[in-house]
């Protein structure tokens, strides 16, 4: 039943995204949100912030937020890109960058937009797959590639590789833009940001939806040499100019400026994913060590999608993926202490 006309559509299959329940009530542990409030920074900005504002166009450079990046990472303002979420950010770098006949790489368990987006801008790529405790090869990277996408941690196995492995990397690949999407790198991983001084091939991606508690906001940014971010921002502004609205860049600013806030449930998520660590072991549960704040956990005897469902009966929800070699297991957002003994308590009736 095809017409003639969708002979010549861009046909794609898009990106699935976590579920976000309707129903009220929910311990919801399923797309990695932050259980905390953004900074009441932010919710000053909000309150202050006046609509008359928004008659008139956004600052396309989105100026106050990223001087306030440049200087939170110690970078000039020349070394950084922002954009409507991670996702943008990562979307125009796979278009600004991946322009080869050779296939980029990644990993075959990884973050699953990165495949629907070569597909979007039809890049050729090929996936290495992770050893049996999901840790990444750095050889198999060393290798003629039109590119390379690596998460760190990695999603949805929360494994943080090193700075030292992604310098081997990017050393090994100077004909080639490397980008480290450190989309949970706050959560107790070391930046690569430092290493971009260095290496000018080097894209770092990160995201205000996970540590800074704005999934809803939509900013993500990317620190790089000078002449990768100029060649972004090229495409972006041949896209679409005025991306980012002037809320967000002022709520993003004042986010990036309470250090002290960001630092604090920073925290609170870090050691109660510790506790959540003694916790499912104590219930059964295996898992990757993660430096995230999820954990990518496996069951000894009760398959993972049975824990998913009778989870989402009590109305919790986790996530879970019906895919090849993770299959049976389930990726817990770390909550508050709160959500995560709810949840404990919901799984010693499960597996009893
Ligand atoms: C959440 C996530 C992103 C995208 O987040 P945005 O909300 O678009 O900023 C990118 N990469 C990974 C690995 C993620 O988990």
């Amino acid at each position: 039943m095809n017409n003639k006309w969708e002979n010549n559509i861009r046909r794609v299959v898009p990106y699935t995204p976590g579920e976000q329940p309707k129903i009220k009530d929910i311990i919801k542990l399923n797309t990695n949100e932050n259980p905390f409030p953004p900074s009441p920074m932010v919710t000053k900005v909000i309150e202050e912030f006046e609509s008359d504002r928004l008659r008139i166009y956004p600052d396309t450079d989105s100026t106050v937020l990223v001087n306030a990046l440049a200087k939170r990472y110690n970078v000039k303002p020349s070394n950084v890109f922002v954009g409507v979420g991670s996702d943008d950010v990562l979307s125009m770098a796979f278009m600004t960058f991946f322009n080869s006949d050779k296939p980029i790489v990644f990993p075959d368990i990884t973050y699953s937009f990165y495949d629907v987006w070569a597909d979007v801008y039809r890049i050729p790529y090929k996936t290495f797959p992770l050893d049996e405790n999901f840790r990444i090869n750095a050889d198999d990277y060393k290798c003629e590639n039109g590119g390379i996408v690596i998460p760190n941690p990695n999603a949805p196995t929360g494994v943080l590789e090193s700075t030292e492995f992604f310098e081997e990397i990017v050393k090994a690949n100077p004909d080639s833009v490397v980008i480290v999407d450190e989309a949970y790198i706050d959560f107790g991983g070391k930046s690569c940001i430092e290493l971009c001084e260095k290496y000018e091939n080097l894209l770092v991606v990160q995201t205000f939806s996970k540590s800074r508690s704005m999934a809803g906001m939509r900013i993500g940014f990317a620190i790089g040499s000078e002449k990768l971010i100029k060649y972004m921002n090229d495409v972006k502004f041949s896209v679409n100019s005025y991306t980012m609205n002037p809320l967000s860049q002022y709520c993003g600013a004042a986010a990036v400026e309470d250090e002290e806030y960001f630092k604090k449930t920073v925290n609170e998520i870090i050691a109660v994913r510790e506790y959540s660590k003694e916790k499912l072991t104590a219930l059964g549960f295996t898992f990757p060590d993660s430096y995230s704040n999820f954990i990518f956990a496996s069951h000894k005897s009760k398959p993972a999608k049975e824990i998913f469902e009778a989870l989402k009966e009590r109305k919790i929800f986790v996530r879970y993926w019906n895919k090849d070699r993770i299959n049976n297991h389930l990726r817990i957002t770390i909550g508050t202490r709160e959500q995560m003994d709810k949840m404990f308590k919901a799984l010693e009736e499960i597996l009893k």
